[in-house]
């Protein structure tokens, strides 16, 4: 998130005196800001739609030279994503044209709701049919 210099000023502010706090304070402090936030959450969210809106020059200048120090990485990561993510759409359109959903789900037995799943996209006919449930937890696990 960006920080104007003001809110930097705030919080340096801030950070002195809780150095200062026992551990007692500063549990206190916590659990009573906590309960602020849930009482006001609308409010609080309100007031960083504002604020996001009145800096939104700044956010967008932060974003940008955020691109530009990060682009490299950015672009890597962008490329690794993209080179696995064509293996699975791939994988999938060929299952979709060759491999027909029929039967009942290999888990659980199910004739509802089957879906093709790849254990391995790089074999792109090697599909189990699986329900949706059921695929859901294979990719969750
Ligand atoms: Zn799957
Ligand atoms: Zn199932």
């Amino acid at each position: 998130m960006l920080i104007t210099e003001e809110r930097r000023l705030y919080l340096r502010k801030w950070e002195k005196e809780h150095r200062k706090m026992t551990p007692q304070r500063k549990q206190a402090m916590k659990i009573r800001s906590r309960r602020c936030y849930e009482l006001h959450r609308k409010t609080i969210l309100e007031r960083h739609k504002v604020y996001a809106q009145v800096h939104s020059e700044q956010f967008k200048e932060y974003a940008h030279g955020y691109y530009l120090e990060h682009r490299d990485s950015i672009c890597e990561r962008q490329k690794t994503y993209e080179a696995t993510h064509r293996e699975q759409v791939n994988a999938e359109q060929k299952a979709r044209y060759h491999v027909p959903i029929e039967g009942t789900c290999e888990l659980c037995g199910s004739q509802r709701n089957l879906e093709r799943h790849h254990p391995n996209y790089g074999a792109p006919l090697a599909v189990e049919i699986v329900c949706h449930s059921c695929h859901r937890k294979i990719h969750d696990s």
